[in-house]
């Protein structure tokens, strides 16, 4: 654990902040520095993949110790999010900074401290792991690249029995996670013109079409009178695993809701999180309440972020939004709906070799049970490891935990934490590797000849 400590800090020190705007040296660095940890932990092939419109990938691989052994393919990215306003950080963001029980910076959770982890499980078994292992640490997951499209276009590079993708972590720190489905996401723009410009509210105001109600209008139609989504045809099942979940007062902890307010929506927290639709307003174009005159408004617009079942097809869910506010009429007046980008959700094949062994491993890391849980997030690439290795199933675990701030300023991580992720990778090659020889699954096996 010293010396992972010490490798992530050299790590979390560097700002390989991916965005426009942004030096591209950092990038760089934190590029070679994987690679370089890699290299000393005993992977015989590190290499760079430089491909068009994102920054170099570390594309690693241990070959199979013995033919018949699985391959698991770990992914991770080395870019982390721009730290935001440095006045909100209680230490500088790239100087990993000591807090209780672990360390502060950006990027040290989401995700350099996973990659530490995927290192010390190479260092536990000095480069030689039981399983054959390719690694994928791509430098430009948090701008958005074009790093998804690749996987598919070149399957066999990405061929694996098993994904781990170590970009998330537990529902809460000590609760092993398993994150097992991922929400769909679409945008849509809503956009509300009844006048040519604005009108006293004195002399217009009562038969002048306001489009700043009429869009109000419109958006409280979104969800019923609990809080629950109103849209038709957006998918919305039980959760499966609902006594896993955290509780509602652990939410409002977490989500540090105000005291005394109700939490919207009805049923458990995992069908409202997980396995059913949010509509957020994120954004809304109206005039400033600082800067307003007695005006009647002529244009109003808001930006919506509708998370969906993650086995809702996108454009389904998304259409399903757009009819719904097409349909509406408030006062007589029709709106503008435009649809932006969707992308599909994601729902882990449960019950499998790797998922059973990834079950025993976090078990043997924390102590206790695993959680099975969904997350809002969307990850594109999860998709593109699916479509790439259609065979393989996919897990999601990792150091990350839902207070480390991923993304917020005073970003940290517990080392209790990483040190039960490199635990558990350590103990799911192990176990995954001998459920498969002992269950005679082995690549001939799979084909269909018997095992
Ligand atoms: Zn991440």
């Amino acid at each position: 654990m010293d010396g992972l400590q010490a490798d992530l800090v050299r790590l979390a020190a560097i700002p390989s902040v991916a965005f426009p705007g942004h030096p591209p040296e950092p990038v760089r660095e934190a590029h070679d520095l994987v690679a370089a940890l890699l290299r000393d932990a005993g992977v015989p092939v590190v290499e760079r993949l430089d491909l068009p419109d994102t920054a170099p990938v570390v594309y690693a691989e241990v070959p199979p110790p013995e033919p018949d052994a699985p391959t698991v393919l770990l992914y991770g990215h080395y870019d982390v999010q721009p730290a935001g306003d440095p006045a909100l950080w209680r230490s500088p963001p790239f100087e990993p900074t000591p807090v209780p029980g672990g360390l502060r910076a950006r990027g040290i959770a989401d995700d350099k401290a996973n990659l530490i982890a995927y290192v010390g499980m190479l260092r536990l078994y000095g480069g030689r792991p039981p399983v054959g292992v390719k690694l994928v640490v791509e430098g430009q997951e948090e701008y958005g690249s074009a790093f998804a499209g690749y996987p598919p276009a070149d399957p066999q590079r990405f061929a694996c029995d098993a994904v781990v993708i170590a970009d998330v972590g537990g529902l809460r720190p000590g609760t092993p996670t398993l994150t097992t489905g991922l929400r769909g996401t679409a945008e849509v723009v809503v956009e509300v013109r009844t006048l040519a410009e604005p009108l006293h509210s004195g002399e217009f105001g009562g038969a002048a079409p306001d489009a700043l109600l009429v869009l109000l209008h419109a958006l409280s139609t979104l969800h019923d009178a609990n809080g629950d989504v109103a849209v038709p045809g957006l998918r919305r099942e039980p959760w499966q695993e609902q006594e896993a979940g955290c509780t509602e007062e652990e939410f409002r902890d977490l989500a540090a809701v105000h005291d005394g307010l109700p939490l919207p929506g009805t049923g458990t927290l995992g069908e409202r999180l997980w396995s059913g639709p949010a509509v957020t307003v994120v954004g809304l174009d109206a005039p400033a309440v600082d800067h307003a005159s007695s005006s009647v408004v002529p244009y109003a617009r808001a930006r919506l972020d509708l998370r969906f079942h993650p086995q809702q097809d996108p454009v389904e869910a998304q259409d399903a939004l757009v009819r719904h506010l097409r349909a509406q009429r408030p006062f007589g007046i029709a709106l503008t709906v435009v649809p932006g980008a969707a992308g599909p959700g994601f729902e882990a094949r449960t019950g499998g070799p790797a998922y059973r062994a990834a079950l025993t491993a976090l078990k043997e890391a924390w102590g206790t049970a695993a959680s099975p849980v969904a997350s809002g997030g969307s990850m594109p690439l999860v998709r593109a490891l699916a479509a790439a290795a259609p065979q393989a199933e996919l897990l999601l675990f990792g150091a990350q935990d839902s207070m480390c701030k991923a993304h917020a300023p005073n970003e940290r991580v517990l080392l209790s934490e990483l040190r039960s992720t490199v635990v558990a990778m350590a103990a799911f090659v192990r176990e995954y590797a001998a459920d498969y020889r002992a269950g005679g699954l082995g690549p001939a096996g799979r084909g269909g000849s018997g095992g």
